[in-house]
């Protein structure tokens, strides 16, 4: 039996103009239009909550309606003014775009923030991509970033979007926990002159050894593009440039395994701290 409530709609329609505006979410273009994005599981669906975010659009499978964390997602999405459409695995199948999806989807507004919304004294670190390109490695840093307890992701010029299904799924649900501020290079050189503590930029090239700085906190943390690396306007504002040394036949590591290493060897949290 189909639940009462006028936002809990039983939906079994590929064409229904919902189904076709959540699927839209998969493409850059729908998000900016909707300003919506899409997060796939309960999982991250119940972190997007902890974080006190629900979904505009709670989808799931209506076998499932009864389940402990469907019900309280359910009435989350209610509370907040949002729908829930209850459907079957070939509806949830076509707004994943994919077979066997995750039971939940959720749709979730996408809050832009601009650089001049950063302040510095919240945390003792925060990361800086220039011009990432790849949303597997820019979700990842995200999830790192969450790790450390940075107090945000900064993407620099042109980037993948963070709001895109993979780096989402990537970020396995600190999407929902750490900020991620968007800007230009001219919107970073206003940061970077209002910082207070250090900017350490990595760069193959560089001479000092990530571990040996003593950079003062407030850590600003500046990585390149995986093709290009970190640009000279925005290396040339960095009081810092470390590299993180190699020996074998690699000539750089992946962008995200790199943001890792550099994140704990710089600002690795306390262990001692609840
Ligand atoms: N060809 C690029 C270059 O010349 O910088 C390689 C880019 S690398 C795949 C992407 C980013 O990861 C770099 O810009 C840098 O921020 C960081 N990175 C990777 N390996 C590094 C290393 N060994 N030392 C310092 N930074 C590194």
């Amino acid at each position: 039996m189909s639940d009462p409530h006028p936002r809990v709609r039983e939906v079994t329609s590929l064409s229904n103009p919902t189904v076709k505006a959540l699927r839209a979410l998969h493409d850059r273009k729908g998000r900016r239009e909707s300003g919506l994005f899409l997060a796939e599981g309960a999982r991250n669906a119940i972190e997007a909550l902890d974080a006190g975010r629900a979904p505009e659009i709670l989808v799931y499978h209506r076998e499932g309606r009864g389940r402990d964390v469907v019900v309280r997602l359910r009435a989350a999405t209610l509370a907040s003014g949002g729908e829930c459409l209850e459907v079957d695995e070939d509806v949830l199948a076509k707004i994943a775009r994919k077979d066997n999806p995750q039971s939940v989807v959720a749709a979730y507004r996408w809050t832009r923030r601009p650089l001049s919304e950063i302040d510095p004294g919240r945390a003792r670190v925060f990361v800086a991509l220039d011009r990432v390109r790849d949303p597997g490695n820019l979700g990842t840093i995200v999830r790192t970033a969450d790790a450390v307890g940075a107090g945000g992701v900064i993407l620099v010029g042109e980037t993948c979007d963070p709001a895109s299904v993979e780096a989402v799924r990537a970020s396995m649900g600190s999407i929902f926990a750490v900020p991620v501020f968007e800007g230009t290079l001219s919107d970073f050189q206003a940061l970077a002159s209002r910082w207070p503590g250090a900017i350490v930029g990595t760069a193959l090239h560089a001479t000092d050894h990530y571990r040996r700085t003593n950079a003062p906190s407030p850590i600003l943390l500046v990585m390149g593009n995986e093709q290009a690396g970190i640009s000279p306007e925005i290396a040339s504002t960095c009081t810092h440039l470390v590299r993180i040394p190699m020996k074998g036949r690699a000539d750089s590591l992946n962008l995200a395994i790199a943001t890792a290493v550099a994140l704990y060897g710089l600002a690795e949290p306390d262990d001692a701290a609840p």
